[in-house]
């Protein structure tokens, strides 16, 4: 694939998308590099949704292959909370140190037994020529009672990874990519790739 566009402001999603499309890709672009690029409003119901809006504005607005990645955490005690509002659960604009915050008080009476949660990535690929695919990835993990590590971003500090002792921002960028729902979906959409061209 010659060229493609990522539909992310989100700069660690971004890290993320382009580390795993090194070399697959020629020219990977992204949303800061159109003015005026399109802030789609994310009104879905579902990561599914959401992903596909995303994917379908920039490709009409760029006339670009475009790829978007709508992501969040589910968390069993709080009936999949904050899913699609992830990056909004302490309000509109709010950022990630707001977010994790809300998220602490929201867990405060749950022991680390009821604490079960699991990041979930959705990405949509659709090209000019109308195609639309679709990739999903998950990985389970426990919500933490307090921040662990600096790498990566959102709730990584506090998502402690199933069968790991450490937390996703104690991970290095690749270590992450290697497990994370956004590597796996990656790789979905890197097979899709590979099984075009053959
Ligand atoms: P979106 O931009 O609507 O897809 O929202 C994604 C939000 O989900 C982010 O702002 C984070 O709060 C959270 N999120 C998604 N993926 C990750 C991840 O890999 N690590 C930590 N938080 C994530």
């Amino acid at each position: 694939m010659n060229e493609l566009v990522i539909a992310t402001r989100n700069r660690g999603k971004l890290k993320e998308i382009q580390a795993l499309l090194d070399g697959v890709v020629g020219t990977v672009r992204c949303a800061a590099d159109f003015p005026e690029f399109p802030e789609t409003v994310e009104d879905g119901a579902t990561f599914r949704e959401n992903a596909l809006k995303k994917a379908r504005e920039a490709m009409l607005f760029t006339g670009l292959a475009a790829l978007a990645d709508d992501s969040g955490l589910v968390v069993d005690v709080l009936d999949g909370r904050p899913g699609v509002y992830s990056a909004r659960f302490a309000g509109e604009g709010a950022g990630d140190s707001a977010n994790n915050r809300r998220l602490l008080e929201e867990l405060v009476e749950f022991p680390a037994a009821q604490r079960q949660a699991a990041f979930v990535c959705v990405l949509a690929f659709v090209t000019p020529a109308g195609d639309e695919q679709v990739f999903t990835g998950r990985v389970g993990g426990v919500i933490l009672t307090e921040e662990r590590g600096a790498d990566g971003f959102g709730y990584d500090p506090l998502f402690l990874v199933d069968g790991f002792d450490r937390t996703m921002a104690e991970l290095s960028l690749r270590e992450k990519n290697s497990i994370s729902h956004r590597g796996q979906a990656l790789r979905g959409f890197r097979a899709f790739l590979g099984a075009c061209r053959t």
